[in-house]
């Protein structure tokens, strides 16, 4: 049985919150070592190659999708961890609220 990848993401039309067959992980906040963070964090979520980055409509180029996904993870990562949106701009960077 495959390791179930650890992933606090809420469910979503657009996205599972585990791995299935055909579906790549995608990391929400991603470059200069915040790929690590989601990972850590549990800001993942697994993607048709196509949702992902095989397509113009894939979250690496389709900004809306992109931030779509980022305010989520935020609020999720928010209320998950009991934090606050000061706590995530230092952990993160920036706020996507
Ligand atoms: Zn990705």
């Amino acid at each position: 049985m495959k390791k179930k990848e650890f992933c606090i993401m809420p469910k979503d039309t657009f996205w599972e919150t585990e791995r299935k067959e055909g579906l790549v992980r995608h990391e929400v906040f991603f470059g200069r070592g915040k790929r690590e963070l989601s990972i850590e964090d549990g800001l993942v979520i697994f993607i048709t190659p196509a949702l992902h980055n095989m397509s113009d409509i894939g979250i690496h180029f389709n900004r809306d999708f992109d931030l779509y996904a980022k305010r989520i993870a935020e609020k999720t990562w928010i209320e998950y961890y009991n934090k606050t949106e000061e706590d995530f701009i230092k952990r993160y960077g920036k706020s996507y609220l």
